[in-house]
């Protein structure tokens, strides 16, 4: 985040941060990308202990108790060691843990958010199917009534940390003839009720984080495990869309920051027609580039980060902004991870340098949590609402009418 704005007590928390992404070991950060690593525990472990867990659940329950400002300001800093650790970091603490806080039981608060936030237990988020991650709506996970327990058959794929998950977030179907937003339940299913996991994926990147096939054959769940009670999962999915969104938005900022660092320090020592390539425009211009996004997409998530944490701003222009900085954010990303390749020639493109990682890793952030094309949707169904409900109707001057030809209404055809 913009240093100069930061108060005391921000920058203290930012430093925090640092001081545990440097402690990441190399060799975990390397044998997670090779996958001889599947799962970093360790990692998890670390970062509970120093309480750097849950940066917006309530201090009773082991977090900080703070706002998405400082969410971003930490997500940032944790983003820089790797995406992947990163991932792991924000679907357990932040989306998981906020669902369980905001819709659990206090039996289930104290099962899964407390010794989470511990970096003792790993929670996953279930929403993603083999047929569809897009048609949320379709999913074709089951849960069917059996006395006071349900019993729950499908698959999930691609969930992040799955190897490793004690617990399951999972959406199923519990009222197949009701409308799609009545006809879904999000259980917290333990592994051990029956859960089976294969670590199945040759991913491009974010390696090493446990993204795995989730499997529920006759699994058993309690009735008092489904947030927000039967038939009320659509809430719990919604209220996740921000941090969901913005999390995984603000984290990249920190994933791709050390390609300019990076490519910085390159391009002024490397020498190429007896001086610096960063003479050259072609390459310092492309420098400039990166470093101008890079400051465009804090300030977008910053903003989304105080709309986010405002009592004013209405509950679907924060979906909105969290979309647009999803969005944006994840696609500068990966112009500044290209532009910080290129500028290093050759070698950026082996593994001498991280860029080959980084790209790697970046290129995802434009496809999970809600591909970019599912948070353009979000953003035109938001802003045409917000449009007409209230923009459309504050005082402001009317410059259509400002038009030379503007009263001629014949002219103004619209079918
Ligand atoms: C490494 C990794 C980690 C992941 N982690 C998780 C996780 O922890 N939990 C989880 O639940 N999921 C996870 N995912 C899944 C991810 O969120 C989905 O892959 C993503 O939402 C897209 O779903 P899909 O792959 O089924 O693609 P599809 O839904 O089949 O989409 C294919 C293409 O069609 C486009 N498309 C589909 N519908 C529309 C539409 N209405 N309008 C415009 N375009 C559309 C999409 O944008 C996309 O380009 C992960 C994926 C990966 C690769």
């Amino acid at each position: 985040m913009f240093d100069f704005i930061l108060t005391d007590a921000q920058k203290k928390l930012r430093d925090e941060a640092r001081e545990f992404t440097r402690w990441v070991p190399r060799e975990m950060i390397l044998d997670m990308d090779a996958e001889k690593l599947h799962f970093p525990h360790e990692y998890l472990k670390e970062c509970g202990r120093r309480n750097l867990l849950g940066i917006r659940i309530s201090k009773e329950l082991g977090g900080r108790g703070l706002g998405w400002v400082e969410d971003g300001i930490v997500a940032e800093e944790i983003g820089v060691a790797s995406y992947s650790l990163a991932c792991l970091w924000g679907v357990g603490a932040d989306i998981v843990c906020e669902a369980v806080a905001l819709f659990g039981s206090d039996e289930l608060k104290q099962a899964i958010v407390v010794p989470l936030l511990r970096g003792d237990v790993y929670a996953a988020e279930c929403l993603t199917e083999p047929r569809g991650g897009s048609d949320f709506f379709g999913a074709t996970t089951v849960a069917r009534k059996d006395g006071g327990d349900w019993i729950i058959n499908g698959q999930k794929r691609f969930i992040v940390g799955a190897e490793g998950a004690d617990w399951f977030m999972t959406y199923a179907v519990t009222d197949p003839g009701a409308p799609a937003h009545k006809r879904l339940t999000c259980f917290l299913i333990p592994r051990d009720a029956g859960v089976e996991t294969k670590y199945l994926y040759g991913l491009m990147g974010v390696r090493g984080g446990g993204a795995g096939r989730v499997i529920f054959n006759d699994v058993r769940v309690p009735e008092r495990y489904a947030l927000n009670g039967i038939n009320g999962g659509f809430d719990v999915f919604v209220k996740n869309m921000i941090p969901e969104r913005l999390g995984t938005a603000l984290m990249t900022i920190g994933s791709v920051r050390p390609a300019v660092e990076i490519a910085t320090r390159y391009t002024s020592m490397r020498k190429a027609f007896g001086q610096p390539i960063m003479n050259f425009q072609a390459v310092g211009f492309k420098v400039a580039d990166s470093v101008m996004m890079l400051d465009a997409l804090r300030a977008v998530g910053y903003s989304a980060a105080l709309a986010a944490d405002s009592k004013t701003a209405h509950a679907g222009r924060v979906r909105r902004m969290a979309s647009q900085a999803k969005k944006f954010i994840t696609e500068g990303a990966w112009q500044i991870a290209n532009n910080c390749m290129q500028v290093m020639g050759g070698i950026g493109y082996t593994s001498v340098y991280p860029l080959e990682r980084i790209v790697r890793d970046i290129r995802l952030a434009s496809i999970w949590v809600g591909t970019n094309e599912i948070q353009q949707s979000i953003i035109q169904t938001e802003w045409y609402k917000e449009y007409f409900k209230v923009l459309s109707k504050e005082p402001v001057r009317d410059v259509e009418q400002d038009a030379l030809g503007a009263d001629q209404v014949e002219e103004k055809v619209y079918e």
